[in-house]
C-alpha cells in the first residue's frame, strides 16, 4: 500500500477510504458505516488525512472573550442548564455598559474577538442589542463582534417586527461581524419536538444563515450531539449543513466542495480600501495593516460557513441530566466523522470547553484543526471539573498542547487570517491571509 494511503483495518471502510482519497463527498451509508465501525484508529487516520491535506500541521486558535449577556430566557430547552426565569435564583442581566466594559478589558488584554450570546430575554427591546454592538464598536474598533445565534436573530425579528434580513442589516450596521453557529442542535423534527420544542427548527435556522451569507456575513455551524438523537439523525445533520454550505459556495461561484474560502471573499483590494479596513472584513491576498476606522461590510459580498463546531452534550444540570455523558471514544469518533462528512467547510473545531482540553488535544489527530481560543469566561455549560464560570486557556498552554501533538499553533482572527504581533510589545501588526491547501 502506498505510504500516503491511510491504513484502515475494517474492510467495511475500504469504500469510504476510496471516496475520501478520490475527494468525493461521503453518503449517508458511509456515515453510518463509519459510526458502526470499531476501527477508531482507521477512522482517525482518514480524518487526519483530510485535515492534513487542508491545513498541514497548523492548529488555529484565537484570543477571544465570550460574553453571555443574560441567562434570562423565554424558553426552557430540555438540554439547557443555562437558562433562568427572571427573578429566579442565579438569573442575571448585564446592562450595555457592563458588556462594553468587559469587551474593553478583552481588547486591552489582546483579544481580537468577542463572542456574544445569551438567552431570549422577554422584555429587552431591540435597541438594547444595537446599543451593545455600537458601544463595543466605538470603544474597541479593533474587536471582531461575533454575536447572536440564529434563535436570537429570530427573537429579534419578533421583538422588532422586522424581517431576518432587516435585523441582520441593522446589526451589521451597528458592528456585527459574523454569526456564531449555536442553536443548530440536530436538524430533525423528532429531536426538535423532544428536546427543544419552541426553539427554531431547521428551516428557520437555515433561513437565518442563508440570509447572513447572502448579506456577506460569515458564520459557523454547530452540532450538539449525544442527547436524544440517533446516529442516523446525527449523520443527516452533517449532510444537511454540507448542503447549505454547497448552496452558499455556489452563490459565490465556487465549487460546492471547496474549502478555499479566503480567496473568495470580496475584501480590500485597493490602497484606499486598505486604509479603511476594519477587523470584520475578510481579506483577499493582502497583508492588511490595522486601522481603527470601522467601515460597514461590503453589501455585495457573499459569504459562507467558516467552521463546524461539534458540541459534546453535557447533561448535568439540564432536564436531560439522567442521560450518560459522551465517552472519549464517542467524542473522537464524532469529531473525525464530522471532518469526513463535511468536506466543504474548511475548519473543524475541538471546542475545549465542551470536549475538555485533554480530548481536544487528541482530536488534533482526529480531524480537528481548531481549538477555539482563550474564552476566559463561559456561562452556558461547564464540565463537572470546572467549579466556576471562569474557564480560561492561557496562551502558553495552547502552544504547549499543539506542540506536544506535533503541531504548530497559529493565532488567527475570527475570519481565519493569521494574526501578526510585535514580539516585543505583543501589539497587533497585521492580519495575513491564511489559505488552506486543498
Ligand atoms: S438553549 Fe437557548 S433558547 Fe433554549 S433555553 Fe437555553 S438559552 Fe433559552
Amino acid at each position: 500500500m502506498p505510504q500516503d494511503v491511510p491504513h484502515v483495518a475494517d474492510p467495511a471502510l475500504y469504500p469510504v477510504r476510496d471516496r475520501v482519497l478520490a475527494g468525493q463527498s461521503l453518503t449517508l451509508d458511509d456515515g453510518l458505516a463509519l459510526y458502526a465501525s470499531r476501527d477508531l484508529h482507521g477512522i482517525g487516520r482518514l480524518a487526519h488525512h483530510v485535515r492534513t491535506r487542508l491545513h498541514g500541521p497548523k492548529v488555529y486558535y484565537n484570543r477571544n472573550r465570550h460574553i453571555n449577556y443574560t441567562n434570562v430566557c423565554a424558553l426552557s430547552c430540555k438540554f439547557c442548564s443555562f437558562h433562568r426565569k427572571r427573578g429566579e435564583e442565579g438569573a442575571y442581566e448585564m446592562p450595555v455598559d457592563q458588556v462594553v466594559h468587559i469587551a474593553q478589558g478583552a481588547a486591552a488584554s489582546g483579544a481580537t474577538e468577542v463572542h456574544i450570546v445569551g438567552g431570549l430575554h422577554p422584555w429587552r427591546k431591540f435597541d438594547y442589542y444595537l446599543d451593545m454592538l455600537r458601544g463595543i464598536r466605538q470603544a474597541c474598533p479593533q474587536l471582531h463582534l461575533k454575536a447572536f445565534t440564529a434563535i436570537e436573530i429570530v427573537h429579534f425579528t419578533r421583538i422588532a417586527r422586522l424581517s431576518i434580513a432587516e435585523v441582520l442589516v441593522a446589526l451589521r450596521d451597528a458592528g456585527l461581524g459574523s454569526l456564531p453557529g449555536g442553536g443548530a442542535e440536530i436538524f430533525d423534527e423528532r429531536v426538535h419536538a423532544e428536546a427543544f420544542k419552541g426553539k427554531v427548527g431547521a428551516n428557520k435556522w437555515f433561513e437565518v444563515h442563508r440570509t447572513a451569507h447572502a448579506l456577506g456575513i460569515p458564520s459557523n455551524v454547530t452540532m450538539l450531539y449525544g442527547h436524544v438523537e440517533t446516529i442516523p439523525e446525527r449523520v443527516k445533520h452533517l449532510i444537511a449543513l454540507r448542503q447549505l454550505q454547497a448552496e452558499s459556495l455556489a452563490n459565490m461561484s465556487l465549487p460546492v466542495q471547496s474549502c478555499q474560502l479566503p480567496d473568495t471573499f470580496v475584501g480590500a483590494k485597493s490602497t484606499d480600501d486598505l486604509s479603511t479596513h476594519d477587523s470584520n472584513r475578510r481579506s483577499n491576498s493582502y497583508s492588511i495593516p490595522l486601522n481603527s476606522a470601522a467601515v460597514p461590510v461590503n453589501t455585495t459580498t457573499r459569504s459562507a460557513f467558516n467552521c463546524v463546531v461539534p458540541l459534546s452534550f453535557i447533561p448535568e444540570g439540564s432536564e436531560l441530566g439522567y442521560l450518560p455523558r459522551n465517552t472519549g471514544l464517542g467524542d473522537l469518533k464524532t469529531l473525525a466523522i464530522t471532518r469526513l462528512m463535511v468536506d466543504n467547510i474548511p475548519h473543524i473545531k475541538a471546542f475545549w470547553i465542551m470536549q475538555g482540553i485533554h480530548l481536544a488535544q487528541l482530536a488534533l489527530d482526529w480531524g480537528c484543526d481548531d481549538l477555539d481560543g482563550t474564552v476566559v469566561w463561559y456561562d452556558i455549560t461547564k464540565r463537572k471539573e470546572h467549579e466556576g464560570n471562569h474557564q480560561e486557556l492561557h496562551l502558553a498552554d495552547i502552544h504547549r498542547v499543539a506542540r506536544e501533538a506535533g503541531k504548530v499553533a497559529i493565532e488567527r482572527d475570527t475570519l481565519y487570517r493569521q494574526v501578526r504581533r510585535d514580539p516585543a510589545t505583543d501589539q497587533l501588526i497585521s492580519y495575513d491571509e491564511l489559505v488552506t491547501s486543498a
